[in-house]
């Protein structure tokens, strides 16, 4: 009999492709096997085989498959092609939008020839040519002086490679690591034809080796001894389980000791971690137990070490543990035991663009349940989601309430910022209780955290006498003021623009900075606290310096850290007794269902920084709401009262966890047309769902950016009508869009889940 395979490639169309197995393929052909196919006119395409079967395709005329890449064992298993398919039916993607997220690049079916792919262990590297003079930045700066791109280039490599001009000393830097730095590739192009930098290759595909010693796990004390054994407990039944610990509790020795039990049953193990660059003590900790069985997965790996890495897990000797973020869940495990989502209500496990935007944790779940492998979903500030989860019992719940070592939660003060603004007490951003708290705290040898969720300088410039606020061309948005860049920066598109020094609109020089961001903030108190030596960590940060901040913070170098919402991300400092948050307000009143929740766990992810050894912790909170009834929470420490409320506000106007939402985003650059489609994509919308089921459209608060005009239309359906009902809906709901010729600009894109 004939045998037909459907195949999942590479293109954007929401279906399979079957193509027949010639006879000489029929033995070497698999699911999850990568092949050749012709596509299109004298087109090639490397796909996956999803299954394979008799049923010839009466439609059309098949094509042979030309050839079989993957000689003995199929690249992906058989429960990844189950995923490709759940991903894509949920998150309302194409099977091939998922295949190129889910593969590494090296293996991943591109278009074209890719006939040779995965070359392990070799990576082109730039250094400073040996034909020039490397004993000082200048002369080689001259060399380039007319080429402004260049500079640029040669600049950030001196950076990245912490060069010494003194004994030409430098770290190795790849050529992909610079090329995420730079904004020219051109330049650097350039740079190597003019002998400036020269190319060379190394071979790095050497999974780096752990030398230490493995260290015993600490002992749990008896809270974490019963939390752990209740997880035990709730596995029997359950295949989830939400572990509510606050802020120190220990949480990570209970995974430790868990993932350890599973290895010496001989099970693998997935730790998901929302972000590598901020986690990195979590990291030594674990690489200290379990040493050269762990391995680390991130974005930010070569290619070339996600293709080794996913290589190793489908050999017999795979790695027993995966420390991974997000993309980590789409590597392929043997025999999987656990998967552990730390902080599983960070926004990070939630991809944004390209599709499928995936939530980690949602697919975690999934595919552990697809391997028999349990999850352990971990938090000291749960997504309404989980918990809910594990209220309605689908998840079980276990709780640990008091910090290791029996240190209290710190002591949360508020300071009423109108109430200070109006006597006039005031310092810039800071209020005298802050101030002196401050001053106190360094004076005793401890250490401060700031938290503010703005950086930048200013949040705008702004013209005293006609209102006029600089905006960025493409976006409409106004822009933040630079300082250190002497710059306006577009936060939306990062384009960067000269600071406005006379208004366009009134000729009036009369402008001013208004609002604060971290640079700012760092500015003033250098004034009114002289003794303070300060690091700031925001994304403006580079992220190879994290570490370094990081490290310098712990040993004391510096003691004050002012930061965004990064340094909400599970550090663990012994010195820290006072953590101040400058403006509580902007995160309250974001206009969005979950602001409340959000600014919570932001604020209070930042308040667990505080005491978290010894001593119990202090926290000052400025805010305009001393009412607000997250502050509240904060103060009390009381979680489940602050859920209970919030979840009716979401059952009255049925939002998620009560609905699954689907927002669907049309850009165009004309105003009018986007208009247009939105409105009948709307109608079409409430038609087949019901119009109190759609919502919109609506411009989004940033309405245009990189002169696209954005819509949003918000789809609420019922968890019960299934996905496969929803997605055939929806595509019924395009049809009178795709039919006119006048729309064929417009993209539009799905956010299932949206955050
Ligand atoms: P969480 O993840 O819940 O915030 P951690 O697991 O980071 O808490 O623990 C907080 C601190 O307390 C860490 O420095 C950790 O090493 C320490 N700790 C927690 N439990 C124990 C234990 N049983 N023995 C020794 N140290 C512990
Ligand atoms: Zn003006
Ligand atoms: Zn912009």
């Amino acid at each position: 009999m004939d045998m037909f395979a459907d195949i999942i490639l590479p293109v954007p169309l929401n279906r399979l492709f079957t193509y027949s197995v010639p006879p000489a393929l029929e033995s070497d052909i698999a699911p999850g096997k990568r092949v050749c196919v012709p596509f299109g006119r004298g087109r090639h395409l490397t796909g996956i085989v999803s299954v394979i079967h008799n049923n010839r395709p009466t439609e059309y005329q098949v094509k042979d498959i030309e050839k079989v890449m993957d000689i003995d064992i199929p690249t992906l298993l058989p429960y990844q092609i189950e995923l490709i398919d759940w991903i894509s039916r949920y998150y309302l993607c194409t099977p091939g939008d998922t295949l190129k997220m889910l593969l590494p690049n090296s293996l991943r079916p591109e278009s074209e020839n890719q006939k040779d792919g995965y070359r392990p262990k070799t990576e082109q590297f730039v250094k400073l040519s040996e034909h020039i003079d490397r004993s000082n930045r200048e002369n080689i700066l001259e060399k380039i002086k007319r080429a402004r791109k260049q500079q640029d280039v040669i600049n950030i490599y001196f950076e990245l490679s912490a060069y010494n001009f003194e004994d030409g000393s430098c770290k190795p830097v790849s050529k992909r690591q610079l090329q995420e730095h730079i904004e020219s590739k051109t330049a650097l192009q350039a740079l190597i034809a003019n002998g400036i930098l020269e190319q060379y290759q190394v071979e790095t595909g050497r999974l780096p080796e752990y030398s230490g010693t493995s260290v015993t796990p600490h002992p749990l004390t008896d809270e974490q001894e019963r939390a752990y054994s209740d997880i035990k407990n709730h596995f029997k039944q359950k295949n989830t389980v939400l572990l509510h610990g606050i802020t120190s509790s220990g949480k990570t020795e209970i995974y430790i000791k868990l993932i350890k039990e599973e290895i010496e049953r001989g099970k693998q193990v997935l730790y998901l971690l929302p972000e590598i660059a901020l986690t990195t003590q979590i990291m030594y900790r674990l690489r200290e137990v379990f040493g050269n069985s762990m391995c680390i997965y991130h974005s930010n790996c070569t290619d070339n070490i996600r293709a080794e890495i996913w290589q190793r897990q489908l050999s017999e000797h795979p790695f027993s543990l995966v420390l991974g973020t997000r993309s980590a869940v789409m590597l392929p495990f043997r025999n999987l035991g656990l998967v552990v989502v730390d902080e599983e209500h960070e926004n990070s496990y939630k991809q944004e663009d390209p599709a499928p935007r995936y939530n980690a944790r949602n697919v975690a779940i999934v595919m552990a349940a697809k391997c028999r492998a349990k999850t352990l979903l971990g938090s000291a500030t749960p997504s309404f989601e989980s918990y809910a989860n594990a209220i309605w019992e689908k998840y079980g719940l276990v709780s640990l309430n008091t910090r290791y070592g029996n240190i209290e939660l710190p002591k949360v003060e508020v300071v009423d910022i109108t109430d200070m603004r109006k006597r006039k007490y005031m310092k810039g951003a800071f209020s005298p209780q802050l101030i002196e708290a401050i001053t106190e705290t360094i004076d005793n040898g401890g250490q401060v955290i700031l938290f503010h969720n703005r950086r930048g300088y200013s949040a705008t410039v702004e013209c005293r006498e006609c209102g006029w606020v600089q905006k960025c061309k493409n976006c409409d948005v106004s822009l933040t003021y630079h300082k250190s860049r002497n710059a306006a920066v577009c936060h939306y598109c990062g384009k960067h623009y000269p600071v406005a020094k006379v208004c366009p609109e009134c000729e009036s020089t009369h402008l001013a900075e208004i609002g604060y961001g971290t640079e700012r903030i760092a500015e003033q108190l250098i004034q009114l606290v002289p003794q303070a030596k300060i690091s700031i960590m925001d994304s403006d940060t580079s992220k190879g310096s994290y570490e370094d901040i990081i490290r310098d913070f712990q040993d004391g170098v510096n003691n004050v850290l002012i930061g965004t919402q990064m340094i909400s991300k599970g550090f663990d400092f012994d010195n820290v007794y006072l953590v101040g948050i400058l403006q509580a307000d902007t995160m309250m009143n974001f206009p969005d269902f979950r602001a409340a929740e959000r600014a919570y766990q932001l604020m209070e992810q930042v308040v667990g920084r505080a005491g978290r050894r010894n001593k119990r912790g202090r926290v000052i909170i400025q805010t305009l709401q001393p009412e607000n009834q997250i502050i509240e929470m904060l103060q009390s420490h009381k979680y489940r009262p602050f859920f209970n409320q919030q979840m009716e506000e979401r059952h009255i106007f049925a939002y998620p966890p009560y609905t699954r939402m689907v927002i669907i985003k049309l850009k165009e650059s004309n105003e009018q047309i986007v208009n247009e489609a939105a409105a009948i994509l709307c109608r079409e919308l409430g038609n087949l769902f019901g119009h109190d089921k759609v919502l919109g459209p609506d411009a989004p608060i940033v309405s245009k950016v990189r002169m696209q005009h954005i819509r949003n239309i918000i789809l609420k359906t019922d968890h019960k009508s299934g996905f496969l009902n929803t997605r055939k809906m929806i595509d019924k709901a395009l049809e009178p869009i795709e039919k006119e010729n006048r729309f064929r600009y417009v993209k539009i894109s799905f956010d299932v889940d949206p955050l």
